[in-house]
């Protein structure tokens, strides 16, 4: 199936208010473009140089999300770029790109990544690091970074009763975050979750955000 019938597909089976991130890392410039030109406007990447050399090249309207591990140093090299950044895993890096979006006078949404998954490899807050944080003031007074929600990835496995699981969690800690911490603010509202192997769980879970890539432009080329 072609770019935009996968498109079509997928967005066709997402309840009203769950938004596709297509996730077009290591795919070009030209694959992006048929994507948008089946009306995506929503785009995913997950490392900075390679966010920074494709959107120059790509249509102005196109909201990118960066959903990768961010490194400090990279901060500087994505802010122009990306609308959200969906995997903010520390404290730090936190304040670092509130600082870094002062500087250049915008603001940005910003999600926070949990830790969930049974698998050293994924990075993130866990449950009880994010809860203490939000006891501490630490997501009050930023200036130029709006907390819009929470990111997670589930653990690589075939078993989708741990995938649900984890899927779970993240919800209710969407829960607990918005209703004690976030109380009264909007903008506090995303649940990014879900790729194509476990988009429809996610769902199910409450997702408002999935992020597929394969499902939509094939395997990638590393
Ligand atoms: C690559 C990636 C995805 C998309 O994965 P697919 O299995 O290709 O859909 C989603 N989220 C993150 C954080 C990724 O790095």
């Amino acid at each position: 199936m072609s770019i935009t019938q996968n498109i079509q597909r997928i967005t066709a089976q997402l309840p009203d208010g769950v938004k596709l991130v297509a996730v077009s890392k290591f795919h070009p410039v030209e694959k992006i473009m048929e994507a948008y030109d089946a009306g995506q406007r929503l785009f995913g990447e997950n490392r900075a140089q390679e966010l920074a050399a494709k959107a120059p090249q790509l249509p102005t309207d196109i909201q990118w999300h960066f959903i990768g591990h961010l490194q400090k140093n990279k901060v500087r090299i994505i802010m122009p770029y990306a609308s959200t950044i969906q995997s903010i895993d520390s404290i730090e890096l936190l304040q670092l790109v509130n600082k870094e979006a002062a500087r250049i006078n915008r603001h940005i949404n910003v999600l926070l990544q949990l830790y969930v998954a049974k698998e050293q490899t994924k990075s993130g807050f866990t449950i009880d690091e994010v809860l203490k944080a939000a006891d501490d003031g630490a997501f009050k007074d930023l200036s130029n970074v709006t907390i819009a929600g929470v990111m997670a990835m589930a653990t690589f496995t075939d078993d989708m009763e741990q995938v649900a699981s984890e899927f779970e969690q993240v919800h209710n800690t969407f829960l607990t975050l918005r209703d004690n911490h976030f109380a009264g603010d909007p903008a506090f509202k995303e649940i990014s979750m879900g790729m194509s192997d476990d988009w429809r769980i996610a769902v199910k879970h409450c997702a408002t955000l999935v992020r597929i890539g394969t499902d939509i432009f094939g395997a990638r080329e590393y």
